[in-house]
This record gives structure tokens, C-alpha cells and sequence, in this order.
């Protein structure tokens, strides 16, 4: 099963990728997390990945689809995978499709993981991050027990500079611009399927994999 996974920030992208391949047991293909490891590993890669991460801008095409090409040659994407974060220009959804077709592949789905402006606004802006070890609550969603605590080690809780809503409202719209023109393209070859993001955690990952299994 090759599938592609699409959604805004917030919509609860990472989360369902996570519990989809455990499901299929097909391996987690996000390019972000390969980036951070390469960074991490101060690779070639990783060096050149950092200087655009940092400013916020796209890591070039021709970088990201090496990459995401190298990786899908290996054994283990034989019986399917699933990509996250990738592609986000339709120039990389192009490449995607030469690659595939080389090995006599295709994508069988693109799942959309739809959730409202507001919601996602909502989502974002009510998260809170653990000083000390990083853990992360949503106040409204996920509420430690004692307000501004961290439940697992103590450490006071804050919210990240970027996640005050006018840049996170920022954030949402600039995504959802770049992001039309991939759902156009996808829509139009028939792959796209969207998912009612604004349910529970474990209804969107059934829904999910119905669709996947061909029952939805
Ligand atoms: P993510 O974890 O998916 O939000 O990705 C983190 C960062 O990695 C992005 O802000 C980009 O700088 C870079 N990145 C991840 N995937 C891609 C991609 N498909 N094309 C270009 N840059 C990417």
C-alpha cells in the first residue's frame, strides 16, 4: 500500500502516520524527521537541510526528491509505505511519480487529514511545552493535572513564541496556499480522499483504514 498523508499543521498528520504503519507495517517515511537526523548527524546533508530549516523555507527539490529516492529503493518499501511530509511542491509530486513508475509502482492513496481553520487554530495556540523535558499538553485537549506543571517530571510549562495566534494564524494560511496546488493536483489524477480529521484520535485512524482497505 503507497500512500501519501496531507494535512495543515495541527491536524493530527504525525499521530495517525504513526498508529497507519504499525496498522499496515509499512515503514514512516517523513522527510522532516530524515532532515532533523541528518542535522543531528551534522552530515553533508544535514549542513545544507539546516541552512533553509532555519529560516523557515523549503529544503530545494532536487535535494529532497535524491533523498526520498534513495529511500524508496530500499527493501523495505517493497510491500508499501507511507510518506509524510513529502511531496509539498508539485514539482516534487512529479518526481514522485518518475520514480515510482521506474520500478512499476504508483500511489494508491493520498489521505487528507481535514480539520477546520478554527479548529486547527485552537489546536495550536492552546499547546504547551514541558521547560524541562520537552513533554507536550494542550490545555483545553490534554490538560496536565495541576495548570502550568509538567505531569511527568514537575518542569514549568510555556508556550512556544511561534505558537501565539497571529503567527500560527500566519502559519495556517500560508500552508493552505501552498498547499492547493498539490490537493488540485491530486484531485484531478483521482488519488485524493479526504478524512474527517475532527474526531477522535482512533475513529480517524478507522477511517483511515478503511479507505486504505478499500471499504470506504
Ligand atoms: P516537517 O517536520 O515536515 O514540518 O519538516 C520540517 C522542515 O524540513 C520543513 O520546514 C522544511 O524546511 C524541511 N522539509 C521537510 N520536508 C520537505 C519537503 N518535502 N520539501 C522541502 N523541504 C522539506
Amino acid at each position: 500500500m503507497n500512500l501519501v498523508f496531507m494535512g495543515l499543521p495541527g491536524a493530527g498528520k504525525g499521530t495517525q502516520a504513526e498508529h497507519v504503519v504499525e496498522r499496515f507495517d509499512i515503514p514512516h517515511i517523513s522527510t522532516g524527521d530524515m532532515f532533523r537526523a541528518a542535522i543531528k548527524e551534522e552530515t553533508p546533508l544535514g549542513k545544507e537541510a539546516k541552512s533553509y530549516m532555519d529560516q523557515g523555507g523549503l529544503v530545494p527539490d532536487e535535494v529532497t526528491i535524491g533523498i526520498v529516492k534513495e529511500r524508496l529503493a530500499k527493501d523495505d518499501c517493497k510491500h508499501g509505505f507511507l510518506l509524510d511530509g513529502f511531496p509539498r511542491t508539485v514539482a516534487q509530486a512529479e518526481a514522485l511519480e518518475d520514480i515510482l513508475a521506474e520500478s512499476d509502482r504508483k500511489i494508491d492513496h493520498v489521505v487528507y487529514i481535514d480539520v477546520a481553520r478554527d479548529v486547527l487554530l485552537a489546536r495550536l495556540t492552546g499547546r504547551r511545552i514541558c521547560k524541562n523535558c520537552g513533554a507536550t499538553y494542550h490545555v483545553e485537549f490534554n490538560p496536565p493535572k495541576e495548570e502550568g506543571v509538567c505531569d511527568r517530571c514537575g518542569g514549568e510549562l510555556y508556550q512556544r513564541e511561534d505558537d501565539n495566534e497571529e503567527t500560527v494564524a500566519n502559519r495556517l494560511d500560508v500552508n493552505m496556499q501552498k498547499q492547493q496546488s498539490l490537493l488540485d493536483f491530486y484531485s484531478d489524477r483521482g488519488y485524493l480522499r479526504k478524512v474527517n480529521g475532527q474526531q477522535d484520535i482512533d475513529q480517524v485512524t478507522d477511517d483511515i483504514s478503511k479507505l486504505v482497505r478499500g471499504q470506504l
